[in-house]
């Protein structure tokens, strides 16, 4: 089957959820045995999102091969199970920057170098690249931002063009917000037109219309709407609240979303999708029948966003184990020796978040130092993993000056140091160790106890490790190097005398999905149920 492609663009709101809906497509076209991959394009001008601010833009999430992109990679990837790559996330930055570079290396000699063709020409190239692949049946591919923003006019524009050339291989989704208005009573879809509008304006007529709401559609909204934005009826599809994400693949198969998609593509509609693990895993999600509540300690709770792939995974984990997790959100600047006790005192396990600089590590420490002493749950990731083996350092080994160089360069003891590529880099972008690297588990360990192999592959996005010169200090007082990369890179640590106490220098929350649940965030789980 030739690769078909599909355009979901948003109209009148940002945040309505266009990674959610494309994720809930991929998920129902999957369960009908077809492969799918999801892409975003992000107008933006970071060649990609590793250098901006969580506050701004949530989670950094990062695939295998190393790409830092946009949070809605890892709802991709929670929905699927299937990985994306560096080809599934585009921005405006990464675009202009591949032309420029051309540009410079003489490739377009001779021509003025322009948006249409040569930008928009890139685009197509990032989108029809996917299809090459000749992994996929289809490919999905979501436009970050919303219709008549002025950044996104080139995506949009190689959209018209690709549908020219693709012809009935090509189909647009435009998810737009139906506003309710309580003074009259009523939804409007007179917005949602006018985004439509707008995409005609440029060229592009959607197949299919989204409704994000939060009543239902009556008859007569969806019939103003195929009416007035030129669809068929049974191509306004309702996309109502849900109690969770996962419940949306369930709400678009009632919709009929899948069913229209395969119908504008001339495909057969016959056999339905199976949908029999979804459905378990929404009864369990629904119906748990324990429940726990594990602190999160971290500097950029005020914006849960910027941890999403940790909450998910908490999600997927609870939820093999019939068990509902209620995060207690703490914020690391506000813990000190005085307080923590009543802050974390009666949780069942405790995660301290990975992040970067120096901003709340005291309170981190505080937290670990607390956790360890009263024998809780502790799983550590990334900078919360190096926060465990500083506290280590200070009060197991009685060095209390010892610190991670990323915090105090001159420390007398660097318990954690710059990795020696790391050091003298004159960029900061996309420069970390990023991405999947092996690691071998040690023989004996609670590591290898719960991954049940001794080799695994976890993804990384750090510049500092553990510093070898301490490792026997460590290993004497207790604490155990038990996962080692065969460069000898410590990327996991634990406490053998303690009921659970992990760290990771790998981010073990970007490989959790809903068919897969990260092995450790399930027996962390399983150790705060018990605790
Ligand atoms: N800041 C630390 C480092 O760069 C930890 C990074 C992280 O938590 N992702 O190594």
């Amino acid at each position: 089957m030739k690769t078909k492609y599909i355009f979901v663009t948003g109209g009148v709101a940002s945040s309505l959820g266009k990674g959610t809906i494309s994720a809930s497509l991929a998920r129902l076209l999957l369960s009908r045995g077809y492969s799918v991959t999801i892409q975003k394009l992000e107008p933006y001008i970071n060649p990609d999102p590793g250098t901006l601010n969580p506050y701004e833009h949530g989670e950094c999430y990062v695939t295998e091969d190393g790409a830092e992109t946009d949070l809605d990679l890892g709802h991709y990837e929670r929905f699927t199970n299937e990985p994306t790559s560096q080809a599934n996330s585009v921005t405006t930055g990464g675009i202009y920057l591949s032309v420029i570079e051309k540009e410079r290396r003489g490739d377009y000699l001779g021509e003025t170098v322009q948006v249409i063709p040569h930008i928009t020409d890139e685009i197509k190239k990032r989108i029809l690249v996917l299809g090459q692949t000749k992994k996929y049946d289809f490919v999905i591919t979501e436009i970050g931002g919303t219709v008549g923003d002025i950044e996104g006019l080139p995506f949009i524009e190689a959209i018209r063009q690709l549908r020219l050339e693709l012809g009935k291989n090509a189909v647009c989704i435009h998810l737009a917000y139906i506003p309710y208005l309580a003074a009259a009573g009523e939804l409007k879809t007179k917005p949602a037109q006018h985004s439509v509008k707008l995409l005609l304006e440029q060229g592009v007529q959607p197949e299919i219309i989204v409704c994000r709401t939060e009543h239902k559609l009556t008859e007569g909204n969806r019939s103003k709407l195929a009416l007035f934005c030129n669809v068929e009826k049974s191509c306004v599809i309702e996309s109502i609240d849900a109690k969770s994400i996962y419940e949306v693949p369930m709400l678009m198969k009632a919709e009929g979303l899948d069913v229209q998609v395969l119908k504008k593509f001339g495909l057969s509609t016959k056999d339905d999708a199976d949908l029999r693990d979804w459905t378990t895993f929404l009864k369990k999600l629904f119906n748990p029948k324990h429940e726990v509540t594990i602190g999160l300690v971290g500097k950029y709770v005020e914006l849960k966003d910027a941890y999403k792939s940790i909450t998910e995974a908490f999600i997927h984990a609870g939820t093999s184990l019939n068990c509902k997790v209620n995060l207690k959100w703490i914020h690391s600047e506000t813990v000190n020796a005085k307080n923590v006790k009543s802050l974390l005192q009666g949780l069942s396990g405790v995660l301290v978040a990975p992040g970067f600089g120096k901003r709340g590590v005291d309170g981190k420490i505080a937290a670990i130092k607390y956790v360890r002493e009263k024998n809780i749950p502790f799983l550590g990731i990334c900078l919360g993993m190096q926060c465990a083996v500083v506290e280590f350092a200070r009060h197991a080994l009685n060095l209390p000056n010892a610190h991670s160089v990323e915090m105090d360069e001159k420390t007398k003891h660097p318990v954690i140091s710059v990795m020696a590529n790391q050091k003298n880099l004159d960029q900061f972008g996309g420069t970390m160790r990023l991405g999947s690297y092996d690691c071998h588990l040690k023989e004996g360990s609670l590591a290898k106890k719960i991954y049940k192999k001794s080799k695994i592959s976890e993804r990384h996005r750090h510049r500092y490790e553990f510093n070898n010169a301490y490792l026997k200090s460590f290993e004497k007082a207790g604490m155990t190097p038990s996962g080692i990369n065969p460069e000898g890179l410590v990327e996991i640590v634990e406490i053998t005398k303690h009921k659970f106490f992990i760290g990771t220098q790998f981010h073990p929350e970007y490989k959790s999905t809903v068919e897969n649940p990260h092995p450790l965030f399930v027996a962390f789980v399983k150790a705060a149920m018990s605790n």
